[in-house]
Formats: C-alpha cells, sequence, structure tokens
C-alpha cells in the first residue's frame, strides 16, 4: 500500500503540538505514513530571522512553542499551496479566524481525494447562518473533513503530560453517487451515528449549509483512511485518543466551551471562588447541549458533551488553566480590556473565546433566541459594555430556578 503524506496547516501553540504528536506517530508506524510531516508556518521575524529557518535549525518553535524539542522530520514550510502538495491527510490547526482565507489559497493546490481532521476550536458565522469548521473547510475543498477537539492545554499536551482527546471522523460512503438514506431506530430520532451526505443536507435544511460534498474516493492503492488510521496517526502514550463519529458535538464543545471560559474567568477574577465557576460551567453544560440540538439535532449526540474530553472534560480544564479564562480573569483584576491582556500576555497567541461570543450571539440574534441562551448572551452584553460583570447571576437567573 502507498504511504499517507501528512500536512499539518499551521503552528501556533497548538498546531505545532499537534505536528509533534502526528510527527512522532508517522515515525513509529512506517508502513502506513511517509516519515515527513509538512507544518505550514505563518512566516514572521523572530529575533531578525525567518521564523520557518530557526524551526528547521532548532527543531523548535522558539515563538509559540518555546522549550519543546519537535522531531527533526517536522518540516516548517511557509508556503502553504507547497506544504499541502501530495498529502492525502491534511490537519488544521489555525486560530479560526485565519482558516477560510487559508483554504482558499490551497484550494486545486490539494489532492482531490484528501481528508482533512479540523482541530481548531470556534464556529463560522454569517448571513445568519452558522456551521462547523469542519464543514467550512470541506465545503471550501471539496474534501470530507472530522473535527479533533479535547481537553487539550496545548503546553501540557507538548510536556506529555497524559490526557484524553476526542476525534470525530465519519465521512460519507464514496463508492456510490447517491446519497444513502438516513436510518432511522425505533424511537424515531434520526440514526446520529453517520454524518453523511444525506444528513448534511438535512443539516442544511435546519441552518441553512451549502449543498451537500462530493467525495473523491482515494485511490485504491493507499491504506484506507479510517477509524483505525486516523486513531494510529494521533493516539500517543500521553495523548488517548477515542475515535466517534458525532462531528457536530465534537466541533461545538471546542467552540462553545471558550464563551463560558470568559465568565468563569471573570467571576474568578471577581473573587467569587469555586463554587461559583461551577454555577457557570453547569449552565453553561447546558446552554451548549442546547445549542447543539437545537443547531445540529440530526447529527449530534448529547452524550458527546456529557461523556466526551471534547465536551464536559474540555470545559473543566479551559475554565482553570485556559488561555481564555486567564485572558479574562486579568482583565477584572486589572480593569483592562481582554484585548490589551491578549495582546501583553501572549505573544501573538490568539484567544478565540471573544470571537466566538460575538458571533455566536449574531446568530442567536439572527434566530430571535438571545433570550434562550442568558449565558451566552451575558456574556456578549459584557463584552460589549451592556451588562457588568456583577450582573451574571441575574442575567443567567431564569435558567437556575424552578421558578
Ligand atoms: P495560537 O493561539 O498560538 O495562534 C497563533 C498562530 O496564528 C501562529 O501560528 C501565527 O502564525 C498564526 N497567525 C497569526 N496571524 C495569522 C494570519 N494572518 N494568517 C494565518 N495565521 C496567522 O494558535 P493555536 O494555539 O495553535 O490554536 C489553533 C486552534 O487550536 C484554535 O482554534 C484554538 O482554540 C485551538 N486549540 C488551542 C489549544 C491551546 O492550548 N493552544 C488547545 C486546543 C485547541
Ligand atoms: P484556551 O484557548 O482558552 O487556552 O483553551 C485551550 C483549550 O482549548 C484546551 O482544551
Amino acid at each position: 500500500n502507498k504511504k499517507h503524506k501528512v500536512t499539518v496547516v499551521g503552528s501556533g501553540n497548538w498546531g505545532s503540538t499537534i505536528a509533534k504528536v502526528v510527527a512522532e506517530n508517522t515515525a513509529s508506524h512506517p508502513d502506513l505514513f511517509e516519515k515527513e510531516v509538512q507544518m505550514w508556518v505563518f512566516e514572521e521575524q523572530v529575533e531578525g530571522r525567518n521564523l520557518t529557518e530557526l524551526i528547521n535549525e532548532k527543531h523548535e518553535n522558539q515563538k509559540y512553542l518555546p522549550g519543546i524539542p519537535l522531531p527533526k522530520h517536522v518540516i516548517a514550510n511557509p508556503s502553504i499551496e507547497d506544504a499541502v502538495k501530495g498529502s492525502t491527510i491534511l490537519v488544521f490547526n489555525l486560530p479560526h479566524q485565519f482558516i477560510i482565507a487559508q483554504c482558499r489559497q490551497i484550494k486545486g493546490h490539494i489532492e482531490p481525494y484528501a481528508r482533512g481532521i479540523s482541530c481548531i476550536k470556534g464556529v463560522n458565522v454569517g448571513d445568519g447562518k452558522i456551521s462547523l469548521f469542519s464543514e467550512t473547510i470541506g465545503r471550501e475543498l471539496g474534501i470530507y473533513c472530522g473535527a479533533l477537539s479535547g481537553a487539550n492545554i496545548a503546553n501540557e499536551v507538548a510536556q506529555e503530560k497524559w490526557c484524553e482527546t476526542t476525534i470525530a471522523y465519519d465521512p460519507p460512503p464514496v463508492d456510490s453517487q447517491a446519497p444513502t438514506p438516513a436510518k432511522t431506530p425505533p424511537n424515531g430520532t434520526p440514526a446520529s451515528s453517520q454524518l453523511d451526505l444525506t444528513k448534511l443536507d438535512q443539516h442544511k435544511d435546519v441552518s441553512g449549509l451549502p449543498s451537500k460534498v462530493k467525495l473523491k474516493p482515494l485511490p485504491a492503492e493507499f491504506h484506507p483512511i479510517d477509524h483505525v488510521t486516523i486513531k494510529t496517526l494521533f493516539h500517543r502514550p500521553y495523548f488517548h485518543a477515542r475515535v466517534v463519529s458525532d462531528v457536530a458535538g465534537v466541533s461545538l464543545g471546542g467552540a462553545l466551551k471558550n464563551i463560558v471560559a470568559l465568565a468563569a474567568g471573570w467571576v474568578d477574577g471577581l473573587g467569587w471562588g469555586d463554587n461559583a465557576k461551577a454555577a457557570i460551567m453547569r449552565v453553561g453544560l447546558l446552554e451548549m447541549v442546547d445549542f447543539g440540538k437545537r443547531f445540529f439535532g440530526k447529527t449530534i449526540q448529547t452524550k458527546t458533551f456529557t461523556e466526551e474530553s471534547a465536551g464536559v472534560a474540555d470545559l473543566i480544564t479551559t475554565c482553570s488553566g485556559g488561555r481564555n479564562h486567564r485572558c479574562a480573569k486579568m482583565s477584572v483584576v486589572e480593569g483592562k480590556s481582554i484585548a490589551e491582556i491578549e495582546e501583553r500576555e501572549l505573544n501573538g497567541q490568539k484567544l478565540q473565546g471573544v470571537s466566538t461570543a460575538e458571533e455566536v450571539n449574531n446568530f442567536l440574534k439572527s434566530q430571535g433566541l438571545e433570550k434562550e441562551f442568558p449565558l451566552f448572551t451575558a456574556v456578549s452584553q459584557i463584552l460589549k459594555g451592556e451588562a457588568k460583570y456583577e450582573d451574571i447571576p441575574k442575567l443567567i437567573e431564569s435558567e437556575t430556578s424552578d421558578a
């Protein structure tokens, strides 16, 4: 069988960490993968030199993942078109605001039968519509894209401290042009274990997603890209991957918890203690589940939020050790904007919570549903200066009481 070539599109804090993880596995599975892993780097000057040159010389990303040796066969490449050339597996790992532009740049330069995994935490909102970045990537490039998300603070994973992650991968069948009808189990709810073409269509009916993806089959000389191959690429002794089929649940867990993390950071900044933070997380989890069921109900499984690393576990870790939480907390303590703190503290790393809160709020507003998601709405109001941190208990009260 022909080996899979793997490219990581992105090289920030998480992008570099995932490149390390993946490269360790390409080296240990020469039967399945080419050893070399291409990593696209958004070129910039660090200490007067190109970051790509520094990475390839020192085998370390000194700016975004300092102190962590990268395998020598991670090759930093400033040309995204060149980095993706000939790859059968594309791992997308960028702050969400940059992904669409990069997809447009590589369109026509990728193998048409490539498969993707999105490690991006965010949602794509526009014109009153919402989509997962896995779907956006799929639509932009005409490929199938799954999602990886979990309780995965990059620096901890990079230091090989044990954790779990969830990968959702469920491509539609490629052998027939006609979509397979969705199976409906006896209880009447549509089968949610398969994100097939029909379901993407149904999803379109729910939230206005574009027309269905026509998948190009992987040439027969390649080993199939199935759950086993995907797990082999990501699973490490310190990074335990569970592979599931609920792409919407995995993606939304990663995106929406960043909104909750801001509120958790604010109440921590106010010095309200762990009980208050637990209340925020409880309400946040309920809104995450409700959001998933309302807008991705044809494919989502509630248990992804309650049982997988990509759900509740990520919510917990993010509200303790994440950047969104830390910057939100500092903004209260210092009386400064989150943007100011981000600029000062993160050395070019990007928060996803503020833009996700705004994007989700725009979407909820377009649906007339702001009141149904009081915590998400409160976070947006506070970011816009329309409410105060201290108002949070009052703003989410309807959801915290039976009355
Ligand atoms: P990051 O926060 O380190 O962001 C910096 C990256 O953005 C750098 O690679 C930089 O080159 C790039 N960049 C800056 N301007 C750009 C531009 N104009 N165009 C393209 N790229 C540009 O990024 P990250 O931590 O790797 O995050 C990527 C995704 O992974 C995010 O969605 C994040 O939520 C998610 N994630 C992060 C972590 C973590 O702990 N860092 C963990 C899990 C998931
Ligand atoms: P932050 O982006 O808030 O650091 O969260 C990291 C993360 O997603 C951990 O799983």
